[in-house]
């Protein structure tokens, strides 16, 4: 494994987020032998400074930087809110990786089936875990870095980064 992957994965789970999307998070190992050091905080202060009120979403760029502060100094970090994001351009986005910390928004993710709510969190996780072992988006369908634009994108790929992608973290 590369030497800065060897740090923690911290992961920060805002308050508004319902507890089953712990159940997620076990992608970070089972997919990257990664260890995610979890932990349940109050993120309202980043995710209001970061909102969008035109929009009425938060951009996600902006949140990503507002907690830079929290990433580990050896490793990386995720933080998941419930809040709807975007990034420009777009009308919405389910993740968005920058340098060394990533968002995930449950705010899309949601299904009525809680297996398909997990399975489409740890998805999203994985995808930006794969960006920040600095993966780019693959055309391949079934490959967790495929781009989802539709959570049926999302649903339609696997939890694993393809062989091709693979080998990429690797070398
Ligand atoms: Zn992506
Ligand atoms: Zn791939």
């Amino acid at each position: 494994m590369l030497a800065f992957v060897r740090g923690e994965v911290r992961v920060i789970v805002d308050e508004a987020v319902s507890e089953e999307v712990l159940g997620a998070l076990s992608v970070v190992d089972e997919v990257y032998g990664l260890s995610a050091k979890v932990e349940r905080s109050d993120l309202s202060s980043f995710i209001t400074k970061s909102m969008n009120r035109r929009r009425g979403q938060v951009d996600a760029l902006e949140l990503v930087r507002s907690v830079e502060g929290l990433v580990p100094e050896v490793g990386l970090l995720i933080v998941i809110v419930a809040d709807d994001i975007y990034v420009n351009g777009f009308n919405f986005c389910f993740g968005l990786a920058y340098k060394r910390s990533a968002v995930v928004s449950t705010y899309r993710l949601r299904h009525q089936e809680l297996n398909t709510y997990i399975a489409r969190v740890s998805k999203e996780v994985s995808h930006e875990l794969g960006h920040l072992l600095g993966l780019n988006h693959c055309v391949r369908r079934d490959c967790v870095m495929y781009f989802s634009n539709s959570v049926e994108d999302t649903d339609n790929k696997g939890f694993k980064p393809c062989d091709r992608c693979r080998a990429l973290i690797l070398s």
